[in-house]
């Protein structure tokens, strides 16, 4: 999609006509339209400005590199990276691509809109997978809100370089446990 062809200048004051193809309606979405429209109030339109706007936000976000697990397989990796860049065909992201899904709530639990932080996070198979994990490596409850929390979390390994590399790397395995197990429910 190119932006001229979401939108249209206005030739007499130079207004922006926005032409969706879905409102937005998330308060993400909204947030982001409206640094968009700061954006070009501001600077006038110019790609630059936008793409410098967009990068500053991610950065905020998402930690900027993924760092990658040598000893675990390659779809493992995959998957945490592309959860680290809310790249997972995750319902929310399904629609947010225009996807026609009927539903984008949690099939799970219904309560909330299917993002990768829930899944991974909140959902209540996710939930029990991290708590088997404490128990199994014998550390304190980990409490995690985002993805991002997931794949910091053994930087409190206090163990040595060593077992952070070994915590990390089951942190990333268990990721892709909790998509396979989401995929193979049928969703
Ligand atoms: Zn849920």
């Amino acid at each position: 999609m190119r932006v001229a062809e979401r939108l249209e200048v206005d030739q007499g004051n130079g207004v922006f006509t926005w032409q969706w193809s879905r409102q937005p309606e998330s308060e993400e979405e909204l947030k982001e339209w409206q640094e968009c429209k700061d954006v070009l109030s501001t600077n006038g339109f110019s790609v630059k400005a936008v793409k410098k706007s967009l990068i500053v936000e991610r950065g905020t976000n998402h930690p900027p590199n993924f760092t990658w697990c040598k000893w675990v397989p390659i779809k493992c990796n995959i998957t945490a990276w592309r959860g680290n860049l809310d790249r997972l065909p995750t319902r929310v992201n399904l629609r947010r691509r225009n996807v026609d899904i009927p539903s984008v709530m949690c099939p799970l639990c219904g309560d909330y809109e299917e993002t990768v932080d829930h899944l991974f996070t909140a959902y209540s198979v996710a939930i029990r997978v991290w708590s088997a994990f404490n128990v199994w490596c014998n550390i304190p409850p980990l409490f995690f809100f985002e993805f991002k929390d997931i794949l910091d979390s053994h930087k409190l390994i206090r163990n040595g370089i060593q077992a952070e590399k070994i915590f990390y790397g089951l942190v990333i395995i268990a990721c892709w446990c909790i998509w396979k197990g989401r995929n193979d429910t049928g969703f």
